[in-house]
């Protein structure tokens, strides 16, 4: 980062009062981050890091950057003593790590130190050893480019803090937690860990995806998406969870600012809302998301720790985030796993699958072929198809078939599943999920456009609801209503069922309200959006269960449905609607290869 070597000066009273201070040092991993973070500002390529007993009796970081004259060396350990800036300005363009001065001398004035370093100016280090604050040994010594630290004995001299300090278990998950951050964030550096002896990372100079890989595991990173996003001024980059690899903890998240790992709720928040309906209460996806902006657009001196750096709603940032997950969730994988193109364009092997057949009994066929063509293609429904044939001939068929579902040959096993042929092996689909997923899209837009569509009951049910029930009909009536729903009051709490949603199969239309109305309460309950909770209900309500037997024409109808919605992939619930064997993974179970 900060290669060039200004001498170190002392900050002036005036500019150091405007800087945020504040408690450096904590706990060993406070002297892990802030030692670390010297060694990248200082342009190492290479840092060691060894700890003993979770820190508490050493921490030794050894760096090969541009290290300290001995000028330096003597002041870096006074407070506001820094070589990164000289005036409050500088602030504004920053670019490393540190800024504050205040690491040093903090780390000093509770831990006996010891220090090594020496810069390609000279041809002898400086060795010095400071004990609360005070130099108790400073010398020439023979060393390598760079900065050797010992930090030893944390709280030495503080016994009320080192008490406070947790087990050594503890202590070193903290450690390891920060160098996985920092790690991850500066791929290209050499990282070596050991800990009590025993080497826990040992990472050469990788690409990211390497780097993601050594770190997390396989599972990681085979179940994450590349997101990449932005222009000159801000961008995006990183890896976001599939949607069918959540995690049970929320420790797997983490956002970079200009390689600096920050806590911001809002851009955590931008990147739920970009899985909107996938995540299940309790399930937390993986990301790594690195922004890249211009220095000048945040305010890095927030918080002493320097982690807490603030984005709002109507902050370009947080749009960008949201809209990179949304189009990376989207357009990913996740749909080419499918097999299937979301367009009609790209769907030119519907092999005859015109407006669907009569015999559907969920009852939505007079609609869903305007419903599942992106708006008002309707009427271009021919057009479509011939336009679609005309691509056709001028991109290879072959290329244009790839991965392609076969409509043909649909099978359904156990009335649960339906399987399905793909130019590149098989995929299966839990008809249920996939219907859920259908109808979840079709009455959120429906929702929004407020263009319900509802069907007239022949005989208007009557239902006698609890007063609570009541309250809560009546509160979320409009919502119902939206939804398909024609509901009338007759006295407080008896209700006249006159319409219910298209959607609703034949056979359940008197049991639907009910159905919906109990679920309902219970999604409500895990408090989300009245809406969502909703919509989410009636989807899971009104779907082909598990059971159901389809037609051949009901299958591809199903399939062709989902493959125009937008994340086909999942259902609301989070649980995955596809699952894919590819031919090579087919192959390699019969031993063909
Ligand atoms: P800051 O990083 O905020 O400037 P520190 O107290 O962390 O404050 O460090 C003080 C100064 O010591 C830095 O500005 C830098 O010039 C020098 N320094 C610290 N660690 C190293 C290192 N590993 N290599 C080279 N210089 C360093
Ligand atoms: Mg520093």
């Amino acid at each position: 980062m900060n290669t060039n070597s200004s001498p170190i000066q002392i900050l002036p009273d005036h500019v150091a009062s405007k800087i945020a201070a504040g408690e450096v040092v904590n706990r060993p991993a406070s002297v892990v981050k802030e030692l670390l973070e010297n060694s990248l500002d200082a342009g190492a390529t290479e840092i060691e890091i060894i700890i003993k007993e979770g820190g508490k009796l050493l921490i030794q970081i050894v760096d090969n950057g541009i290290g300290m004259s001995e000028e330096d060396a003597l002041l870096a350990f006074q407070r506001h003593a820094t070589s990164k800036i000289s005036s409050f300005e500088d602030l504004e363009s920053l670019n490393s790590f540190g800024f504050r001065g205040e690491a040093l001398a903090s780390v000093a004035a509770v831990a006996q130190v010891e220090m090594r370093t020496r810069t390609n100016k000279s041809d002898v280090g400086t060795l010095l050893k400071i004990e609360g604050v005070k130099i108790s040994e400073h010398s020439k010594v023979a060393s390598e480019i760079g900065t050797w630290f010992a930090v030893r004995n944390i709280f030495f001299n503080t016994p009320a803090r080192k008490n406070f300090l947790k087990s050594n278990s503890t202590e070193f998950r903290h450690i390891f937690n920060i160098i996985q951050k920092i790690a991850l964030a500066f791929s290209s550096v050499k990282f070596i860990f050991i800990s009590d002896d025993e080497e826990i990372l040992n990472l050469p100079s990788q690409t990211l995806p390497e780097r993601l890989n050594a770190l997390f595991g396989e599972t990681v990173s085979q179940n994450v998406l590349a997101v990449s996003e932005g222009n000159e001024i801000i961008s995006v980059e990183g890896f976001i969870g599939k949607p069918t690899y959540f995690r049970k903890t929320q420790s797997e998240q983490f956002i970079f600012l200009n390689n600096r790992i920050i806590q911001s709720k809002n851009l955590n928040h931008a990147v739920f809302q970009g899985y909107e309906n996938m995540l299940e209460k309790g399930s937390f996806p993986f990301f790594a998301l690195f922004i890249n902006i211009d220095m000048r657009k945040v305010d890095v001196n927030v918080h002493p720790s320097k982690m807490e750096v603030k984005f709002d709603d109507d902050n370009g940032v947080y749009r960008m985030i949201l809209s990179a997950v949304r189009k990376t969730l989207s357009e990913g994988e996740v749909i080419s796993e499918l097999g299937i193109t979301k367009n009609l364009e790209g769907f030119p092997n519907l092999r005859g699958l015109t407006p669907p057949p009569q015999q559907l009994h969920f009852q939505q066929q007079q609609k869903f072929p305007t419903e599942f063509l992106s708006s008002n293609k309707q009427e271009n429904f021919g057009t479509e198809i011939l336009d679609s044939q005309k691509t056709e001939t001028e991109i290879s068929p072959a290329k244009n078939l790839e991965g392609f579902p076969d409509l043909r040959g649909l099978t359904q096993i156990h009335n649960q599943y339906i399987l399905c042929a793909t130019s590149d092996g098989i995929t299966i689909i839990d008809q249920h999920a996939a219907h859920e997923r259908i109808l979840y899209e079709k009455y959120f837009r429906l929702f929004e456009t407020n263009s319900p569509l509802s069907q007239q009951l022949l005989f208007p049910l009557t239902i006698e609801l609890t007063s609570a029930d009541a309250m809560l009909v009546n509160e979320q009536k409009m919502n119902f209503e939206k939804l398909g729903f024609q509901l009338k009051f007759f006295g407080k709490t008896t209700l006249i069922v006159e319409g219910i949603p298209t959607d609703v199969r034949v056979g359940k239309e008197s049991n639907i309200f009910r159905e919906v109305l109990d679920k309902f309460k219970e999604e409500l309950s895990v408090k989300i959006d009245a809406r969502e909770a909703l919509i989410k209900t009636f989807a899971c309500k009104a779907a082909i269960k598990k059971g159901d037997a389809l037609l051949e024409q009901e299958m591809q109808s199903l399939l062709t449905q989902l493959s125009q919605t937008q994340i086909p992939h999942v259902c609301p619930h989070g649980r995955p609607v596809t699952l894919k064997l590819t031919l090579h993974e087919l192959d390699k179970k019969f031993g063909r290869v």
